[in-house]
C-alpha cells in the first residue's frame, strides 16, 4: 500500500511549492507529487526539504569524541598536540567488540537522524578482532554498523575500508593497525557479504574505501576493483591530502602530490569521493572539479584536527561536486558543518556570503543544494531531491520555533543554517517511514541506556 503525506511548503526538485501532496510506494520511493492540493488526510507538515546525506563517518570514534583535547609534552620538551587523542584511540581500539560497535553506532545514527541526516557513508576500518584474527564472518564489524542503521532507520552506504600497508611504498603495517588489514581476497569477501545483505534494500548501498594512498598500492586497488566489477560499486571513497605531511611523504615516494598521483593511476570520476582533499594546488583543484568526483568535506573535524582549509572558493567557481561528513563525530549536525564551511572562508577573506553562486544568492540554500547533490553521488543512491523516482527521505523543519518564525523558503533555510544552536529539525523520514517525530525517536531511551552500559564496559 502506498502512503501520502502533505506539507504546506516543500522544496521540490524544481523549486519551492505550496500545499504539496507526496505519494510514496511500499518500498520507500516517491511515486507522485502534486502541488496546490488542500490537506485531506495523513501526516501533515509545515516545511519539508530533502534529507541530508552524511558522506563520511567512522562510527566507533563516537565513543571517544571530545576526549582528545588535552595537549601533552614530549621528553624533549616539545608539545604533542595529538597526545590524548592517540592515547584514547588506542584504548578503544584494544577493546571494541562487535556488540559494542552496534551499540555505539546505534547511538550515533540516532543522533544523526535527529539533526536531519538521513543517510550515512560508513567508512569502516575496524574489521578484525583485537589480535588481528578474523571473526567467523569476515564482514562482522561492517554488518554491525549496517544493522544499527537498519534498527534506527537511517539510510546507509557501506564503505568497508581496504587497508594493507603502513605507509607509502608498501611499508609494513604497525602492530596497532592489525585490526584493519586485509589482502585482496579477504576484502572482496567482506564487500560481497555486504552486497548480499543489501540486495533489494532501497535504504542501503555498498561501495569501497581504499583508506588512503599510504595504506594501499596501485595493484591491490586495481585487483579489488577488477574482482568486484566497478559497476557493482555504489562509490569509491578515499582519504587524501588531509595533512601537509602526507603530501610531503607522497612527493618523496613518487614525485607526485597525492591527488596528482591518484588521477594519473585511476579513472577518477563521479563515482569517486575524495575525503578532505585539504591541501591541493590549482591543477589538482581543477582536476577534481572537472572529473565530477565529490570532495567529502568535514569542516568540524578538519578544524578540530588543525588540518587546514580546503580550496573551496576556486572549487565552487569551477562547479566541483562536494558533500559534508561528520567524520570523527565531534559534531553531528549538518548545520554546523555547513556554517563552518562558510565561516572559515569569511574569516579568511574578510567577506560575507562567500559560498554563493550565480544561480543561488542565498548562502544557506546554496550550501544545502551542494550538500544534497554531492551526497547523492557519493552514496550512489537516489537521494537529495524531492522528485518522482527518488527516495522518500525528508526533513520537516519547525517553522513555529522563534528562530524560524515568519521566515519563508530560502530565507528560512538561511536562518536554519546561520541562526542559533537549537535543533530545529522536527520530523525525519527515511524511505517513507517517519523515524523522528517531534524531535524524538521511538527507541531513544533504550538505545541511549545501552550506549551508557557500553561506555562503562569500554572504560574498564
Ligand atoms: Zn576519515
Amino acid at each position: 500500500m502506498s502512503k501520502k503525506l502533505w506539507s504546506a511548503s516543500a522544496l521540490l526538485a524544481d523549486g519551492w511549492a505550496n500545499n504539496v501532496e507526496i505519494e510514496i510506494d511500499e518500498s520507500g520511493y516517491i511515486v507522485n507529487i502534486a502541488s496546490g492540493i488542500p490537506y485531506q488526510q495523513g501526516e501533515r507538515h509545515s516545511v519539508l526539504i530533502p534529507g541530508i546525506g552524511n558522506v563520511h563517518s567512522h562510527a566507533h570514534q563516537r565513543a571517544m569524541s571530545g576526549l582528545g583535547e588535552r595537549a601533552g609534552v614530549l621528553a624533549d620538551g616539545s608539545q604533542d598536540s595529538f597526545w590524548t587523542w592517540r592515547k584514547v584511540m588506542y584504548h578503544y581500539l584494544e577493546r571494541i567488540q562487535p556488540e559494542h560497535l552496534h551499540s555505539i553506532a546505534s547511538q550515533l545514527y540516532l543522533e544523526m537522524l535527529k539533526h536531519g541526516y538521513t543517510c550515512v557513508g560508513e567508512f569502516q576500518y575496524l574489521h578484525h578482532d583485537v589480535d588481528g584474527s578474523f571473526y567467523d564472518n569476515r564482514a562482522e564489524m561492517s554488518l554491525q554498523c549496517l544493522q544499527a542503521a537498519r534498527d534506527v532507520g537511517l539510510g546507509f552506504t557501506a564503505l568497508p575500508v581496504l587497508y594493507r600497508y603502513g605507509g607509502f611504498g608498501d611499508a609494513e603495517p604497525l602492530d596497532g593497525q592489525k585490526r584493519f588489514l586485509n589482502d585482496a581476497d579477504g576484502f572482496v569477501e567482506i564487500v560481497t557479504q555486504l552486497q548480499k545483505t543489501c540486495e533489494n534494500d532501497g535504504n542501503s548501498s555498498v561501495g569501497i574505501a581504499p583508506h588512503s594512498l599510504r595504506a594501499i598500492n596501485q595493484n591491490l586497488l586495481s585487483e579489488v576493483i577488477n574482482q568486484l566489477g566497478v559497476e557493482s560499486l555504489a562509490a569509491i571513497h578515499v582519504h587524501v591530502s588531509e595533512q601537509t605531511r602526507e603530501v610531503d611523504d607522497c612527493l618523496a615516494w613518487s614525485g607526485k602530490r597525492p591527488v596528482e598521483w591518484l588521477f594519473e593511476h585511476f579513472n577518477v570520476n563521479q563515482q569517486w569521493c575524495l575525503i578532505h582533499a585539504t591541501h591541493l594546488n590549482n591543477a589538482e583543484t581543477s582536476a577534481m572539479a572537472n572529473s565530477g568526483c565529490v570532495a567529502g568535506l568535514c569542516p568540524t573535524t578538519e578544524a578540530n584536527l588543525g588540518d587546514g582549509f580546503f580550496n573551496v572558493i576556486d572549487y565552487f567557481r569551477q562547479q566541483g561536486n562536494w558533500a559534508v561528513g561528520s567524520d570523527s563525530h565531534i559534531s553531528i549536525d549538518p548545520v554546523e558543518e555547513l556554517r563552518w564551511l562558510e565561516y572559515g572562508q569569511r574569516l579568511l577573506t574578510r567577506n560575507r556570503n562567500v559560498l554563493v553562486s550565480e544561480q543561488q544568492r542565498n548562502t544557506g540554500r546554496n550550501l544545502l543544494n551542494g550538500a544534497w547533490q554531492g551526497a547523492a553521488l557519493a552514496c550512489g543512491r537516489k537521494i537529495g531531491r524531492i522528485e518522482i523516482g527518488y527516495r522518500a527521505d525528508f526533513v520537516a523543519l519547525d517553522d513555529s520555533h522563534p528562530r524560524l518564525y515568519g521566515r519563508k523558503q530560502d530565507d528560512l533555510l538561511d536562518s536554519w543554517i546561520f541562526s542559533g544552536n537549537e535543533n530545529l529539525v522536527k520530523d525525519v523520514y527515511v524511505g517513507g517511514k517517519r523515524v523522528i517525530q517531534n524531535g524524538c525517536h521511538a527507541n531513544e531511551a533504550s538505545i541511549s541506556n545501552k550506549y551508557r552500559q557500553t561506555l562503562d564496559q569500554l572504560a574498564e
